[in-house]
């Protein structure tokens, strides 16, 4: 009898033991993953476009002060004043060591969700120019948000097992590339613990669900905006003897850019010159006033990228000047900030590898190659003096890659209206993942 009764007791006591600080990370995520399911599906429903999330901020902020940290809102200064930033961090503080900054993105993507989902996202607004567009995840910045509190929120249960500050990082404006750079340019460091490594992770369409992917070195290019503005001296089009043609000197550039990469860059340093638009004339026998073009380009480097913005400024100029083209109507290169290369400090990376690899098996951590590609988390390296990362969380149904490898079957990308990950096991391994690289960044 006496036995009986101590049965409950001792369960009592156990139930009492076997607090979070002695499950394992498994455990944990299996006991949260329906509720974080919740949170994803919420947060897909209710997208938010760059410069305008406001809501989401206000629940990624909310849920980190229910989980005791310290939050700031509203960091971040754009260039145009009417724009508000919905930058926020949250901060905990947990004895003496290093301070590991986590980011997430908060944006959405003016994108007409096409997936079919029950939980797709009906979400219509107006963007800046007063247009109504749809709106949509399409980059699964939801998914980061939800691995983000997910990890937050295993991390604020397991403190004995880390000593150090713990900065939870939601960063606005990410898909318009200004949004790292507002928060900067806000002293963010100063209203925070400057941190000792930065790390985030985004989806991959292309990998697995289950796996993660890692690259040493740059890994995403810097991305800079140009825009060329061609000026000739329009007229008739059956008298182009009394016309300076800027559609000709516009085709003329637009050849002549290539020579830039094939020619004055060296093979070794990767770099892509693309015209992504042409615009000018309006009929067939007008020789127009002006061209105007639009240019991205793309590099790791920073001398590199400098040396094809002044490669490019020559070139246009030149080619107008041997058109005759006189000088008060030189071209005008305006140069557009844009985001900066992606730089994965290889030590740092490869140590969070070998973590990854613990915890998810060795089979399920894949190393990748750099894309030219860009995303605007590299700025919160303060030019790489603060290690930084991003790794590639596998998103997609193992079969549809295969099938995509073998045969070149459609795997929807990011930015794609069709873009479904698959989120149980996507959650699991992002929360895993990004919850023991924090772990062995701080671990006691
Ligand atoms: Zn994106
Ligand atoms: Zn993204």
């Amino acid at each position: 009898m006496r036995s009986f009764l101590l049965v409950p007791a001792l369960l009592a006591l156990l139930a009492l033991n076997v607090s979070a600080q002695q499950l394992t990370l498994d455990a944990m995520i299996e006991r949260d993953i329906a509720s974080w399911l919740t949170t994803y599906k919420t947060l897909h429903g209710a997208p938010e476009l760059s410069h305008r999330e406001e809501k989401t901020s206000a629940f990624v902020a909310g849920e980190l002060r229910k989980l005791g940290f310290t939050v700031t809102e509203r960091i971040g200064k754009y260039q145009n004043a009417e724009w508000v930033s919905y930058g926020i961090v949250g901060v905990l503080k947990n004895g003496p060591g290093p301070t590991v900054l986590v980011r997430t993105e908060l944006d959405a993507l003016p994108v007409e969700e096409k997936t079919g989902l029950p939980y797709a996202s009906q979400v219509k607004t107006k963007n800046d120019a007063g247009v109504e567009v749809s709106v949509m995840h399409a980059c699964g910045h939801d998914l980061h948000m939800t691995s983000f509190l997910g990890t937050a929120k295993l991390l604020t249960e397991l403190k004995s097992r880390w000593s150090g500050t713990l900065v939870m990082l939601g960063q606005p404006a990410e898909e318009t590339g200004d949004g790292a750079r507002a928060m900067l340019l806000d002293d963010v460091y100063t209203k925070i613990p400057k941190p000792d490594f930065a790390i985030a992770l985004h989806d991959e369409p292309k990998l697995e669900t289950g796996k993660v992917g890692y690259t040493p070195g740059y890994s995403m290019a810097s991305a800079t905006s140009i825009d060329v503005k061609i000026k000739g001296l329009g007229g008739h089009g059956s008298a182009p003897e009394t016309t300076k043609d800027p559609v000709v000197v516009a085709a003329q550039v637009v050849m002549a850019l290539q020579t830039i990469v094939s020619r004055e860059n060296s093979p070794l340093d990767p770099a892509v010159v693309t015209v992504g638009s042409i615009h000018g004339g309006t009929r067939y026998n007008i020789i127009p006033d002006e061209v105007n073009l639009q240019l991205t380009v793309r590099t790791y480097k920073e001398e590199v990228r400098k040396r094809i913005l002044a490669s490019i400024e020559r070139i246009v100029k030149g080619i107008a000047t041997t058109a005759g083209i006189p000088e008060d109507r030189s071209p005008i290169v305006k140069v557009s900030e844009g985001t900066g290369s992606l730089y994965n400090d290889p030590q740092l990376i490869e140590r969070l590898a070998s973590v990854f690899k613990q915890a998810l098996g060795d089979e399920n951590v894949v190393k990748m190659p750099p894309i030219m590609a860009s995303e605007d988390f590299g700025y919160f390296s303060l030019d790489q003096k603060i290690p930084t990362t991003l790794f590639w969380l596998g998103a997609s149904e193992p079969a549809k890659v295969k099938a995509y490898r073998e045969t070149g079957a459609a795997l929807p990308g990011l930015h794609s209206a069709l873009f479904a990950p698959v989120p149980e096991s996507t959650l699991r391994t992002g929360v895993k993942a990004m919850s023991s690289a924090v772990l062995e960044l701080m671990k006691r």
